[in-house]
């Protein structure tokens, strides 16, 4: 009976010839993000999925080596990165150095929300920084945005790159109009039951009246998943005295659940609020989905102006999907980018 997925990737592993041809067939029957890492008798094997959608880093110290998701792991603990693992690349670490144990593959779909989300802002994936994505996000917004404003704030923590970067943008301060209580909240979206994810959200996330009352305030944000949090903040921004509330959000909107990563934002569809408001308005959540993906298409124009009704927003923006791409500066074809065009493949 297997009991968790590290079983199931065990099992598959253990049905190959060696650790090499196992690690092959997890790859190419596991459909997304599976990292894996091996103690072995020859040393450890460090192992990519197919198409790279997480990202796997070695960092070299004095003792020896190390492995990460995150390159920002690695100065604080005297190691420097010095390999970035391949889209299915399957690597031997051993006190003496790493090397690859087969050829890596040659399509890569590294996960584009690792930069709008829930990357931490001091790391590099495929050598493109977090922070600097998240205020290029929020310069070219600000850049472009005619609304009139007194202030822009971002939503702790990761609505804060971009909003520092649309205030350089547009040319109005930056205050922080929202602090977040205090960084030890664990994130929203781990604990598994949604009811705890919304009171984690709620409690970490304080208004600041002085600052609030009788302004025009724009808030960045990273994405909008459900909207149930956003609406909640919002009406605590007018309860707090903001005369306007504008949103200003990183990525376009999300119209597919993710297939491919385990921590899933949302599970199905119905779950997204895009979807919703095009049953409302379609009487089908599956209907013209890619015209509502279109950024200025009549069907999208129509769905943010809902999802702006709906949420009690002043106005409402989100960055188009080339901003994004542009951002994170790598090419189209090497990001996932499913969420919002359902165009990764398997
Ligand atoms: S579907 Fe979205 S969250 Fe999932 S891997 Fe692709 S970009 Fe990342």
């Amino acid at each position: 009976n297997i009991i968790n997925q590290s079983e199931l990737v065990s099992m598959i592993i253990s049905q190959g010839k060696d650790y090499v041809d196992g690690i092959r067939l997890v790859q190419e029957k596991i459909k997304g993000s599976c990292s894996m890492l091996l103690l072995t008798e020859q040393g450890i094997i460090a192992a990519r999925d197919k198409y790279g959608r997480s990202p796997i880093l070695v960092g070299r110290g004095d003792n020896g080596y190390a492995v990460s998701s995150e390159t920002c792991s690695f100065p604080n603990l005297g190691y420097e990165l010095c390999y970035d693992i391949r889209p299915g690349e399957i690597v031997r670490l051993t006190a003496d150095g790493y090397e690859s144990l087969n050829q890596p593959g040659k399509k890569m779909q590294i996960c584009s929300f690792l930069w709008v989300y829930y990357g931490y802002p001091a790391c590099e994936y495929e050598g493109k920084n977090v922070e600097e994505m998240r205020f290029h996000t929020g310069f070219e917004m600000g850049k472009k945005d005619d609304i009139e404003a007194d202030f822009v704030s971002g939503i702790p923590d990761s609505g804060v790159g971009m909003a520092l970067g649309y205030a350089v943008g547009k040319q109005i301060p930056y205050r922080r109009g929202i602090v977040k209580y205090t960084p030890t909240w664990p994130r929203s979206f781990t604990p598994s039951n949604q009811a705890m994810r919304e009171l984690v959200a709620k409690m970490k996330l304080i208004p600041n009246k002085s600052m609030l009352n009788g302004k025009r305030v724009v808030f960045c944000d990273d994405s909008i998943v459900r909207g149930t949090q956003l609406r909640d903040n919002v009406s605590d921004l007018y309860r707090y005295g903001a005369k306007e509330v504008h949103m200003r959000i990183s990525c376009p909107p999300l119209l597919y659940p993710c297939k491919f990563l385990n921590f899933t934002a949302s599970k199905s569809e119905m779950e997204l609020i895009t979807r919703r408001t095009i049953a409302e308005i379609e009487g089908n959540p599956d209907k013209n989905v890619a015209a509502y993906a279109r950024t200025g298409s009549p069907q999208y124009n129509c769905m943010v102006n809902c999802i702006c009704k709906k949420l009690n927003i002043t106005s409402l923006k989100f960055n188009p999907l080339e901003t994004l791409v542009e951002s994170i500066g790598l090419p189209k074809e090497c990001i996932c980018t499913h969420c919002f065009d359902g165009s990764s493949y398997e």
